[in-house]
């Protein structure tokens, strides 16, 4: 038994009971069971020295693409872990665990020298023994631009979208030399054609594939006819609370921002409230929720 092994990975799959025929997939993380670790599997910590708190105890073991789930277990994607999470923080901690294992798989080597890289023992870093280079993990930061335009927002088709017929807001990820307003402005741009302003800063949300990190904005639509760049999107348009295409899975941050939007189409926080009950008045002073 490895009590320690917290989250078993194989790429983006983490182990999990095996589900009842028939039923729906567990979304319970299972430890690696009473058995030898495979070969070429790798033990780590969740977290070291001050990162080590509440919730980041216990280790990780990722093991390699050939490995088959134990007796008893199945290998279920993260990301059908995170669309059947109900709270955020069920499933950071996995998040985590997988950003961890991708960023260690690579850098197993010195990136100045090339020899093998060791673990720094206080802090989650890479660090050489031989030239004593220091290699924090790796997060990639892209913006999620919900565009408004009256009680209309705009939902896009990617290519690449996991769902055939899903749709959802845009992204990209920031360059070098740019801010994340600036970041906004030039992916809806590049995207689709338009100009648009205002981006508002609502949420951010760890996006561990491989190591994205998702920082969310609302904006305005200011000018310009949708004209999808026909590469990266392939469609676009303008929906409302009423009919819209399929939205992305309910674990992420672009289908709560979608979700926010809509809200505030259906019921504008400027409104009038008279008429509504106590409990829908007294909700309306308390502050929204930023996403
Ligand atoms: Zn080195």
């Amino acid at each position: 038994m490895h009590p320690q092994a917290r989250f078993v990975l194989r790429g983006p799959e983490i182990l999990a009971p095996l589900s009842p025929a028939g039923g729906a997939p567990s979304i319970v993380p299972a430890p690696w069971p009473d058995l030898p670790l495979p070969e070429g599997a790798e033990l780590f910590p969740l977290a070291v020295g001050a990162a080590l708190r509440a919730g980041l105890e216990g280790a990780v073991l990722a093991v390699s693409a050939q490995t088959p789930a134990p007796e008893g277990h199945e290998w279920i994607p993260l990301r059908s872990f995170i669309n059947a999470a109900r709270e955020e923080h069920e499933w950071f901690p996995a998040a985590r665990a997988l950003a961890l294992a991708n960023w260690r798989a690579a850098t197993r080597f010195c990136g100045r020298c090339g020899e093998p890289n060791g673990d720094k023992a206080d802090e989650s870093a890479r660090l050489c023994p031989a030239c004593g280079a220091l290699q924090y993990p790796r997060l990639s930061p892209a913006v999620l631009a919900l565009v408004r335009k009256g009680d209309r927002i705009l939902l896009a088709r990617n290519a690449r979208a996991p769902v055939a017929g899903m749709q959802s807001i845009l992204a990209g990820f920031v360059e070098p030399g740019e801010t994340f307003e600036d970041c906004v402005i030039r992916e809806v741009r590049e995207e689709v054609g338009i100009e648009v302003a205002n981006a508002r800063y609502l949420g951010s949300q760890p996006w561990p594939f491989p190591d994205s990190f998702m920082v969310g904005f609302e904006c305005d639509w200011v000018a310009g006819e949708l004209a999808p760049d026909g590469v990266e999107i392939v469609e676009a348009g303008w929906y409302g609370p009423e009919v819209h295409p399929q939205l992305p899975g309910p674990g992420s941050l672009s289908r709560r921002l979608i979700e926010r939007a809509f809200a505030a189409i259906t019921d504008p926080p400027g409104r009038d409230r008279a008429a509504t009950s106590t409990g829908r008045a007294l909700a309306a002073r308390l502050p929204r929720q930023p996403c």
